[in-house]
């Protein structure tokens, strides 16, 4: 079989690709998914908040799943449900003679080989589970990662009574809790390792009014404990190792995001070690030529309509590829590229390569942070000149911060990697003497010459260290649960 684009995942990311594509022109998309329906993670996330910069309308996740597929259907596109991309070979492999990118697929109907002339993979990411995590102890029934927890009670109509905890506590923990409590649980608890948690302060505040749930700060899920159900788990102050059995009925591992990630490494893409996903360019193309990618894959994890619109950014690439899409796209020949390299604090940026002026999906980098800075400010240098540096950020791990892209121009293709720094370097240690010429967006603000950093946002930073903490309770335990894996009592 032949197609002009194999889409690989029917999620928010590849129905909108799958949209775009036809819309542009595209003879034949076909999209492969392995579940048995289209949608992605919105399926089964019943609450509301989806939707709202891609299709302009707030709504449920169920609900947002199903127009996107009904949207790809009468677009033209096909849907290829149960089917399972299991290889891509770039370069359509010795002697095929159909399109560049050679696919296997697996259903029911057994193993199929597709050509295609383009490939867009959007195969989304995953919350880590317990195991990945290296926590040690039993192995019960009764521990779960949200996206199993939301199936479950979604899906299937699943109550869990009983005691609950959630470790994590950025915005899907919050979700995790909400569903939780959905499900007929009393949440105990949300856990975060770090001193504060990472979510919007209405989020807990919202937790701890409606559902009475507190966040345990500077708190470390370190053992399972349970023959055949969970009977609960250890929990550790990461400051003093103090520690307290903690009895519930479930837990729930949320966030600490990976991209679905096998099928890109599996056909040998080059990868990126911060993402963890494949390198990809600001056109979203992979080191392989004609190969895409989007979606979380790519930036592990967005919101749904980030991953809708990065899908349709895509689409217009390979759609310009194909030659159906805008020519004022191309934005110049696809050089070798220059990586672009995220410095601690910063964790990962994505695009994470420049090889043309094309601008990146919505106009702007995404990064992440792994620490707390307030304020902070981003550089961006190459070859220690400084190409732009933005107004303060708010550095928040596992919440987005945005880097706007007008300082691409100013790349030298032949030259070193783009870093991306937090804070300033004085400016006798690099900083240019020229003011940047290019006035870039950083989520509100605005990109500008501006005089380094004072020391005044690490005083803020350092003062603000000492967060609360596990409750006192948590560690008059912590003797206790030495002697009886049932002897703590609730916070
Ligand atoms: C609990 C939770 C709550 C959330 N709440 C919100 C919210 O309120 N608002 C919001 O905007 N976003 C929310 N999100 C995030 C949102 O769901 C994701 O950003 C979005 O689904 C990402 O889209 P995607 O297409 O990149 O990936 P996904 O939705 O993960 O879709 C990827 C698809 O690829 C398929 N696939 C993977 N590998 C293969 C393969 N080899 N062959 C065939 N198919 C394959 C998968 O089955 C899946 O259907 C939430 C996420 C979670 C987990």
């Amino acid at each position: 079989m032949k197609v002009d684009v194999l889409v690989v995942g029917a999620g928010p990311a590849g129905l909108s690709a799958a949209i775009e594509l036809r819309r542009l022109g595209v003879g034949s998309v076909l999209v492969a998914e392995r579940e048995a329906a289209a949608g992605g993670v919105p399926r089964h996330s019943w609450h509301t908040g989806y939707g709202l910069r891609d299709l302009r309308r707030v709504m449920t996740g169920p609900a947002y799943a199903r127009a996107l597929a009904d949207a790809a259907l009468a677009a033209g596109a096909e849907l290829r449900l149960g089917t399972t991309v299991t290889g891509v070979i770039a370069g359509g492999g010795a002697g095929l003679g159909g399109g560049p990118v050679s696919v296997s697929m697996t259903s029911v109907d057994g193993v199929e080989t597709v050509r295609a002339a383009a490939v867009l993979l959007a195969t989304g990411c995953r919350e880590r589970p317990r195991a990945a995590r290296l926590i040690p102890g039993d192995r019960p029934a009764g521990v779960m990662t949200t996206g199993e927890l939301q199936q479950r009670v979604y899906l299937s109509a699943e109550r869990r009574p009983g005691r609950a905890l959630v470790v994590g506590a950025e915005h899907v923990s919050f979700s995790a809790a909400m569903t939780l409590a959905h499900a007929g649980a009393r949440v105990i608890a949300l856990v975060t390792e770090y001193d504060r948690q990472q979510s919007y302060a209405a989020f807990r505040l919202g937790a701890a009014l409606r559902w009475r749930v507190p966040v345990w700060t500077s708190a470390r899920v370190e053992r399972v404990a349970g023959r055949g159900r969970l009977d609960g788990v250890e929990v550790a102050d990461v400051r003093t190792g103090e520690a307290r059995f903690v009895p519930c009925d479930t837990v729930v591992f949320t966030g600490d995001w990976i991209p679905d990630h096998e099928l890109a490494r599996l056909a040998g893409l080059a990868m990126d070690p911060g993402t963890r996903g494949p390198v990809v360019d600001t056109r979203l193309e992979t080191s392989a030529a004609g190969v895409f990618a989007a979606g979380n894959l790519v930036h592990a994890a967005e919101t749904a309509d980030v991953a809708a619109l990065s899908g349709r950014h895509a689409a217009r690439h390979v759609a310009t590829m194909l030659g159906t899409g805008s020519k004022s796209l191309a934005a110049g020949a696809r050089g070798a590229g220059v990586p672009i390299l995220a410095e601690p604090p910063l964790r990962w940026i994505s695009p994470n390569t420049i090889t043309s002026a094309a601008t990146p999906p919505l106009g702007r980098f995404v990064l992440r942070s792994r620490d707390f800075r307030r304020p902070a400010r981003l550089e961006v240098r190459q070859d220690g000149r400084l190409l732009a540096r933005s107004r303060r950020v708010r550095l928040v791990p596992e919440r987005p911060v945005h880097l706007g892209a007008g300082w691409l121009a100013r790349v030298d293709p032949a030259g070193g990697p783009v870093r991306v720094v937090t804070g300033s370097l004085p400016v006798w240690l690099g900083a240019p003497l020229r003011r940047p010429r290019s006035r870039v967006s950083v989520r509100r603000g605005r990109w500008r010459a501006e005089p380094p950093a004072t020391s005044h946002a690490g005083r803020r930073h350092r003062a603000r260290a000492a967060g609360p903490g596990l409750p006192p309770s948590a560690h008059r335990h912590g003797e206790r649960r030495r002697r009886s894996t049932s002897a703590a009592s609730p916070p």
